[in-house]
């Protein structure tokens, strides 16, 4: 396998991830996505092979067996996540930069197997109250889906230490120019 760059994001959920990704892949033509596995049910709007790999449980489970994956998490109770290797070999064969989306333990994995390969951005939202009101505007998950992704955010906000770069998601435009100049500096 050919090897190259990555860029990780992490941070809780809600805190604005997918969104700089998605202006940030209209930026940098060498960025490719890699695909998460992921057995929660897609939201409105995604795609199978484009958001992530939907699987069943029992699916999940069969690539864990078959150690297929780099890194997985029970992010919730119940929802599993995980970078299939063959993701970061299909992005580096191309000759493209990895962009990650993954939760904060993922992000920790990814950048102890990846070290000085990668750059590990933290996306913190403005306050825990803008998370709360981001994740209700956002329209797409339960109450009951909202309040473990806060409950869990509790705890992941206190390991932005753990990451390379940590960037304030408080206005989008400035987000995603800090986040360009960051990744410029790192990629030369
Ligand atoms: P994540 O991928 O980290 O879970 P998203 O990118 O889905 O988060 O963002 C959560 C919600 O917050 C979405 O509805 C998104 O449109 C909104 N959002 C993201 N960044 C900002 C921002 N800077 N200002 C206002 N709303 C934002
Ligand atoms: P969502 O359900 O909002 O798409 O994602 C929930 C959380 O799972 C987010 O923090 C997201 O970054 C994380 N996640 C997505 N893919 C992966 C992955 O492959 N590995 C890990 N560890 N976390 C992931």
């Amino acid at each position: 396998m050919k090897t190259g760059k990555a860029i990780l994001f992490s941070a809780p959920s809600g805190c604005g991830k997918t969104t700089i990704i998605k202006r940030l892949m209209q930026h940098f033509d060498c960025f490719d996505f890699s695909i998460s596995a992921t057995s929660r049910r897609p939201r409105a709007g995604e795609t199978h092979g484009e958001d992530y790999y939907f699987m069943t449980n029992e699916e999940f489970a069969q690539h864990v067996a078959a150690d297929d994956f780099l890194e997985w998490e029970e992010v919730y109770e119940g929802t599993r996540y995980g970078t299939l290797k063959s993701e970061p070999e299909r992005i580096w064969d191309n000759g493209k930069v990895i962009v990650f989306d993954v939760d904060v333990n993922g992000g920790k994995n990814l950048k102890r197997y990846f070290g000085d390969a990668a750059l590990s951005i933290f996306v913190m939202p403005p306050s825990v109250e803008v998370l709360e009101q981001r994740l209700r505007s956002r329209g797409t998950d339960s109450e009951e889906s909202i309040a473990r992704r806060l409950e869990r955010s509790e705890r992941e906000l206190q390991e932005s230490g753990n990451f390379d770069v940590t960037i304030v998601n408080d206005d989008l435009d400035a987000a995603v120019a800090e986040a360009r100049r960051v990744i410029e500096q790192f990629l030369g």
